[in-house]
């Protein structure tokens, strides 16, 4: 990921104002450019930003969105897992009907003929 300006013409979402030599930041949501101090990013806050990959920064009018999105994908992702815990049984059960009806078959099989089967 780079935070580097890609061009000088980059335009700051909160100002608007083209800057060269400020610091600046990049959402990685929406890719906007905001001038450090516009959004009130700390010289040393913004050191970290830049260094730490890991860190990540989102202007707020992206902030507000993924504060309301993210509780939406935690429960999706609840959701999401508590479908595939039931399948996950479901062919458990389904794994054991398929031996049961096996079992049945080869039950009545062996009546029929009178002898053992072997497999
Ligand atoms: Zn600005
Ligand atoms: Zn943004």
């Amino acid at each position: 990921m780079s935070r580097s300006r890609s061009e000088s013409k980059d335009k700051c979402g909160v100002c608007s104002k083209v800057t060269g030599s400020d610091t600046w930041l990049a959402c990685e949501l929406c890719d906007g450019w905001f001038h450090s101090k516009c959004v009130n990013v700390k010289d040393d806050a913004y050191k970290i930003l830049q260094e730490l990959e890991t860190c990540h920064w989102y202007c707020s009018q992206c902030n507000v969105k993924l504060g309301k999105i993210i509780p939406t994908m935690v429960k999706l992702h609840d959701r999401i897992q508590d479908v595939d815990n039931r399948v996950a049984k479901m062919e458990n059960d389904m794994t054991v009907h398929i031996g049961n009806v096996i079992k049945i078959k080869q039950d009545i099989t062996e009546k029929m003929t009178g002898r053992k089967q072997h497999d």
